[in-house]
């Protein structure tokens, strides 16, 4: 048995410090919050349910597997597919909605421009191609390098190959699929699942569309902090030591490593960080991804869909000005509504709503003192505008909250992964130094809960490996 610290609590680090205590190993995970889960959590008890990160669950059978990997599939919450997958409206009027059922979809699309319903089979074809040319071979086993990655992909097909190499923009791929520019936009939009534009990010991010049509979208029975408590309680029968209002830190000591906080550190084999990497890495100061501006809401008789997006009208001026540190004046709105899928989300009548806005990250001087408010009247008046009377904001979220939280600058998903070879720049989850771990949406292959779950199992093997190596 060996002595492993995993330091910080998010969903990567718990999927981390279980799978090593199941496979014997003395773990102790170190989080300075006061509950684990990190960003997924439900606002604290007393209010209305409502899930203040993470809401929408790609990948289910990621989630099953970690949970059975832990022997804990008796503490899973049911995972409920969603018929109704999203509702998209336009600043003509015009919307759009994705099902479960593609005829349905095509219909949506048909009737939004004649044509597109068409357009629509070909993009999600298009998008099962990107998938099996880039993302199976990124998501099956930790980036270790372009060699091991390439091997994977020419392992599918030299075809294939040819193919991942020629991928553009993700906007070039709407582009090239969509006449309707409103349908380019929402092709676009799945570059924000990892807080980057369209317009710069690679159409390997096409790979979200078709995950979300092949595995569906699906929400987590009481929401994602029911997943995070689901996942506390399998750790504590593992055995793990949970040190919560911990900030721990490490240092290389003897053949391990000296973990803890600073006054009271002890010996450790090894080490997982689910903090985000850039900063020991030394790669503070590269461009980090979107942050955004949550507002909570509670409010009577909603009549929303789960998931609903509002587009601005200038989608491209909204991205150019993000990503020169400023907020448009017309934006995309997100609002979540999870009570339409699940009754437990509703108390006497009320329902909680997430309203949220893609904004920039503390790089460049913002004033959010100033902007919150300023946001916080813009998501209220949207919210009006669909409908909802009488909402009570009962939470709201900053950069500046998510930066004291630890993200990067209030990031949240840290590194950005602009450009063709983007993803492949991310920090890797074995780092230089030997014995030396991470986990989390900061490191491979990204952010979102199936990823960064992916990403604590992938840290775990490789910590495993290195200390039967007698690291
Ligand atoms: C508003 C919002 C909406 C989102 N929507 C979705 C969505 O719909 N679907 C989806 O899949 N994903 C979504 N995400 C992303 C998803 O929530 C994250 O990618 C994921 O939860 C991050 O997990 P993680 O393992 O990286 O850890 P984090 O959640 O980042 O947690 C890291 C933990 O480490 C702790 N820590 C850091 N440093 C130390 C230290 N030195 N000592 C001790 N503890 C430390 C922190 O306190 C924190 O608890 C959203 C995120 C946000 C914020």
């Amino acid at each position: 048995m060996k002595r492993v610290a995993v330091i910080g609590g998010g969903l990567g680090g718990m999927t981390a410090a279980g799978e090593l205590a199941r496979l014997g190993h003395a773990v102790t995970l170190f989080e300075r919050g006061h509950s684990l889960g990190g960003k997924a959590q439900l606002l604290g008890e007393g209010a209305v349910p409502v899930d203040v990160g993470p809401t929408l669950l790609t990948l289910p059978h990621v989630v099953r597997e970690g949970f059975r990997r832990l022997d804990a599939e008796d503490l899973l919450p049911r995972l409920i597919e969603l018929e109704h997958q999203s509702h998209t409206r336009f600043h003509d009027g015009k919307t759009f909605d994705v099902w479960r059922d593609l005829e349905r979809t095509v219909a949506s699309a048909e009737a939004l421009q004649a044509g597109e319903g068409e357009a629509v089979r070909r993009f999600y074809a298009e998008a099962a191609e990107v998938h099996r040319a880039a993302g199976e071979p990124y998501l099956d086993a930790p980036f270790e390098g372009a060699f091991e990655y390439l091997t994977r992909v020419a392992r599918r097909g030299l075809g294939l190959l040819w193919k991942g190499s020629r991928l553009g923009t993700l906007q070039a791929f709407a582009e090239a699929c969509f006449k309707s520019p409103h349908l380019q936009k929402f092709a676009g939009r799945f570059a924000t699942y990892a807080g980057a534009s369209p317009y710069e990010a690679s159409a390997a991010f096409a790979l979200v569309p078709h995950i979300e049509r092949a595995f569906g979208v699906h929400h987590v029975e009481g929401g994602m902090g029911a997943l995070s408590a689901a996942l506390a309680k399998a750790l504590a029968r593992l055995g793990v030591q949970t040190r919560l209002g911990v900030e721990a830190s490490w240092q290389p000591w003897r053949t391990g490593f000296a973990v803890g906080p600073t006054s009271d550190q002890t010996h450790y084999d090894a080490v997982v960080v689910n903090a985000d990497p850039l900063a020991s890495l030394g790669r503070e100061h590269e461009r980090l991804a979107l942050s955004g501006y949550v507002l909570l809401l509670d409010a009577p008789d909603v009549k929303l869909p789960h998931h609903a997006v509002s587009f601005a009208a200038d989608y491209a001026a909204e991205f150019q000005a993000l990503f020169e540190g400023r907020v448009a004046d017309d934006v995309t709105f997100y609002v979540c509504h999870a009570a339409a899928t699940d009754p437990s989300m509703r108390v006497a009548e009320r329902s909680g709503l997430l309203v949220m806005v893609n904004v920039h990250p503390l790089v460049y001087g913002a004033d959010f003192a100033t902007l919150g408010p300023k946001l916080r009247a813009r998501c209220l008046a949207h919210v009006r505008e669909l409908g909802v009377r009488d909402a009570r904001v009962i939470g709201e979220r900053t950069p500046v909250d998510f930066a004291n939280a630890g993200a990067p600058k209030g990031s949240i998903y840290g590194f950005l992964p602009h450009g063709r070879f983007g993803p492949f720049r991310r920090p890797r989850i074995r780092s230089r130094t030997r014995g030396l771990f991470y986990s989390g949406g900061g490191t491979h292959p990204g952010g979102g809960v199936p990823l960064v779950m992916l990403s604590g199992h992938f840290a775990a093997q490789l910590a495993a490996e290195s200390l039967g190596a007698g690291a």
